[in-house]
């Protein structure tokens, strides 16, 4: 166990399959052409865009061209957000809710430098958005509201559906960001009632630098880049064509599997925190809502989570700081400070996610570890914290 590494940030990226490689490999192989090309190199290269279009379509519940390849979830998520309120009148209000990825949230405050009404929308101590402020947005004739299918630090799941069903009644177009969900929950649709949807292909499997906006039909979406006429218009660029086959293959892999992987990764997740429970001053974030069944985050109280990281890391255990370095010094992430999180436990805070390779003995070995390393950082001479940097918040 000890040479072995653990991996427990699942959430920031998943190991790429090597089933999804294979079918990279082969994408290249067969048609590593330029899809818009109309020689018979170009055609067979878009007719393996177009099937790994439909694929994707399929899982999703949506019409082919409903679906619009992008560079990852940060494009899909600035594509959403600027791509539909640039359609809008200008002054128009656009919302989000403070727990966004900053992939929405800077998003949302560029469009208020453009001239929009940015809106950010409050949280409960679980990180569910206020029913309240969602209601009062509604009836101020909001162009787009963003919130998240569920959290990338937290796991926390919003009711997407109710709140997507409530903007449809109030013809403000719903967006969600979906990048943390695909292999726990279904990113359907319909089901969803949604008008737009981000997902990214690095956190279920498939490679990094590949995602997708679904946008329902009907909904005025302007290109944020100008060029050519690819993805109906709405982001120019040739097509990564082997990553985006890798991502319909990763796609297909995480929707199959899910129900199996959902169950068994809960039941770890699950054992960490009832090992977690039992070491003294620890909270768990959010774990008073429904949450994604692979990611925990919990506070220890009297440490920083940047020492608690890095001794995890030296003891081959990766895991994520639930906290921000700022000019120095750790304050709570954006995502637990909206929760109201007391500094003490937001500068404390560790994400443990899990992946579906994680094994039961993994977990075992990190709940042997965690007492002593808690307890070395506890004590008051362990206070000069080790070198800590800054991060993003994948
Ligand atoms: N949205 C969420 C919820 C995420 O967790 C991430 C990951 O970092 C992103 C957006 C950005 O995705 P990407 O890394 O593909 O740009």
């Amino acid at each position: 166990m000890n040479s072995k590494r653990i991996y427990l940030d699942n959430a920031a990226t998943t190991p790429l399959r090597a089933d999804v490689v294979e079918a990279m490999r082969e994408a290249a192989a067969d048609a590593d052409y330029n899809p818009s090309s109309l020689h018979a190199e170009g055609r067979r290269a878009a007719g393996v865009l177009d099937s790994a279009r439909d694929r994707i379509a399929a899982v999703l519940g949506a019409h082919r061209n409903e679906i619009t390849f992008t560079s990852g979830g940060t494009e899909s998520d600035n594509l959403a957000l600027a791509g539909t309120v640039r359609a809008a009148a200008r002054g128009s209000r656009v919302a989000c809710s403070a727990v966004e990825h900053h992939a929405v949230l800077d998003a949302l405050r560029a469009l208020g430098e453009d001239g929009y009404r940015p809106a950010v929308l409050p949280v409960d101590g679980d990180g569910l958005v206020d029913l309240e402020a969602f209601a009062q947005t509604l009836n101020s004739g909001a162009a787009l509201i963003s919130v998240m299918y569920a959290n990338n630090e937290t796991g926390v799941v919003q009711p997407v559906a109710a709140l997507a069903a409530a903007a449809r009644m109030h013809q403000i177009t719903f967006h969600t960001d979906a990048v943390q969900a695909p292999r726990w929950l279904p990113p359907d649709v319909a089901a969803l009632g949604v008008d737009l949807l981000s997902l990214s292909a690095h956190k279920f499997g498939g490679p990094k630098g590949v995602g997708l906006l679904y946008v329902r039909r009907g909904t005025l979406l302007e290109p944020l880049f100008a060029g050519g006429g690819q993805e109906f218009g709405r982001r120019p660029g040739t097509e990564n064509l082997a990553a985006i086959a890798g991502m319909a293959a990763a796609l297909e892999f995480a929707t199959s599997e899910r129900p199996g992987v959902s169950e068994r990764v809960r039941l770890l997740r699950d054992r960490l925190e009832s090992g977690l429970r039992s070491i003294p001053d620890v909270r768990i974030n959010g774990g008073g809502a429904e949450r994604l069944p692979n990611i925990c985050n919990a506070s220890f109280a009297g440490l920083e989570s940047a020492a608690l990281l890095v001794a995890l890391d030296l003891a081959g255990i990766a895991v994520s700081a639930g906290s921000a370095c700022t000019s120095g010094s750790l304050e709570p992430s954006h995502v637990l400070a909206a929760m109201g999180l007391e500094p003490r436990w937001g500068r404390g805070a560790i994400r443990f996610s899990l992946g579906p390779e994680t094994a039961q003995i993994e977990i075992e070995h990190v709940l042997e570890m965690l007492p002593g390393l808690v307890a070395d950082l506890r004590r008051p001479s362990a206070g000069a914290a080790s070198s800590t940097r800054g991060r993003g918040d994948g």
